[in-house]
Formats: structure tokens, sequence, C-alpha cells
């Protein structure tokens, strides 16, 4: 049987040339990596969680007039994207003190910000993705105003998308990583949520006790992050009570 074209094998993600012009299909490693890289596991059941929560958050980004690359589910542990030319930049939201900004800082984790605090770093794994002002990001025409423009406000829409609706389910969105991709309508160019948004790429605390639900349980070493995963994904119906999210890797050739 034909194997598929690997475009770009990455820490967490594959992704391999899709079935029609303009798509791709990505797919959720199990791999979990911190620190650059220095630190290394495989998380059983990982890359389904991640990929059925990354499904979740874009289908309800794209409902609600935020553009993002998620066309649809293929299986356990794969999507199909729309085929999309990354911003090299990490946009991170912040909402309360946590991670590299209290570190850098001197703030306490858990302080709240006055303000979703938005941050930019330069994509670069071998640069360990240093943060950069705008200053920076116009210099080297990583984006334009415009871009910037639009991408602080499709940040601060996640923000405000993905806050409410951990609330609901009792978890603080303390702060978040996204992606961004340009795609081409003609000559016309926009701007869409792209990579993945989960527990992988975001910090969760539980409202009422404060417990990590986020890769800092991988990180920190605090625990099962399938548990903590899970944990996110039933709080959002995501996945049923009893379910297992333990199979091994099926890819479709
Ligand atoms: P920090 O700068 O405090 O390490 O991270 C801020 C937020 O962005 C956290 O939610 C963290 O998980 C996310 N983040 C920052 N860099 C990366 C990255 O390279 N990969 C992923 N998946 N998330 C990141």
């Amino acid at each position: 049987m034909a194997r598929r074209k690997k475009i770009y094998e990455g820490k967490a993600k594959i992704l391999y040339e899709g079935p029609e012009p303009g798509t791709i299909v990505q797919y959720f490693k199990d791999d979990a990596t911190a620190f650059n890289a220095e630190k290394k596991d495989v998380i059983d059941g990982k890359g389904v969680l991640n990929n059925r929560l990354s499904e979740f958050f874009m289908t309800g980004l794209n409902h609600i007039g935020v553009p993002t690359h998620f066309i649809r589910r293929l299986n356990m542990r794969e999507q199909l994207v729309r085929s999309c030319e990354i911003v090299p930049l990490e946009i991170i939201v912040r909402n309360v003190a946590a991670g590299t900004m209290s570190k850098r800082l001197g703030i306490e984790e858990g302080t709240a910000l006055p303000r979703p605090i938005v941050e930019y770093c330069y994509k670069d794994d071998s640069l360990g993705d240093p943060l950069v002002t705008e200053e920076h990001i116009a210099a080297f025409g990583w984006a334009s105003q415009q871009d910037m423009d639009d991408i602080l406000s499709i940040a601060l829409r996640v923000n405000d998308y993905l806050s409410g609706l951990m609330y609901g389910v009792g978890i603080r969105l303390i702060d978040f990583k996204i992606e961004i991709g340009r795609v081409y309508d003609g000559d016309f160019q926009r701007l869409i949520v792209a990579d993945e948004i989960s527990p992988d790429s975001c910090r969760l605390w539980d409202i009422e006790t404060g417990q990590k639900l986020d890769k800092d349980v991988f990180r920190r070493d605090l625990g099962s992050l399938t548990d903590a995963y899970t944990e996110v994904a039933t709080r959002l119906g995501v996945m049923p009570k009893n379910a297992t999210p333990m199979s091994k890797p099926t890819l479709i050739n």
C-alpha cells in the first residue's frame, strides 16, 4: 500500500500531504517534550486526547467566526487541516502570571494580571523560541503591521472564547500559545489559527483546588499527564467518562 508523503515531523506532531490540494493530515504523536526537548517521554494516549481536544476548540472557534485551519477529524490520531504558511511567531496570551513570565519578571505564579498580556516569541527551536518585540517582527519582516493588528485581535478573541469555555467547567485559563497561518484566496490573504490548541499549549488550573491540568504536570513531574488531560476532556464532554484514550497509533495509508 502506498505510504503518504511526510511533509514535516515536529516534537508532538507529524504532517502528511493531504488527499486534496491545499490540505494536510496532522497526526498527533504520544511524545511529550519540555525545556526545548531536554526532557522527553512517550505518554500513552496523549496524541488521542490532543487530537480530540484540538478538534473541539478549533470547531468552536470556527463556529464563532474565528477562522482556523481545522477541516475535520479523520480518526483517533489524525485530522484534516487546511495547508497554510505559518507565521514564524508563537503568540502567547497570559491572564495570570506563570512560567517564563513569572521567572523573567519575578511575579509570583498565580498572580492575576490587570489585563490579558500578549507576547510574541520567534519560532526557532535552536534559539529556544526567544521573546521578541513588534519592532523585531516589523524590522525582520516576519509579519506586517496589518498582520499584527489581526493577530492581536484573533489572540484576544481566542482568549475570551477559551476562558469562558474553561470557566464553565471549573477551569481557569492561565495562559496559552497559538500559531497563526496565512492562506490565500486568490490575491487576498487571510490569517487563520493553525497548529493545535490543547493542554500541551495552555496552562489550565482547577478553579477550586489550583490543581494543574496541563503540560506542567509533565514538565514538573506532578503526576499522570494522561489523567490530567482526560480530566479536561471529560469535563468538556469531549471524552465519555469511561473512555480509554490508550489506543496504539493507527496510520491510514
Ligand atoms: P511559558 O512562556 O510560560 O513557558 O509558556 C506560556 C504558555 O505558552 C504556556 O501555556 C505554554 O504551554 C505555551 N507554550 C510556550 N511555548 C510553547 C511551545 O513551544 N510549545 C507548546 N506546545 N506550548 C508552548
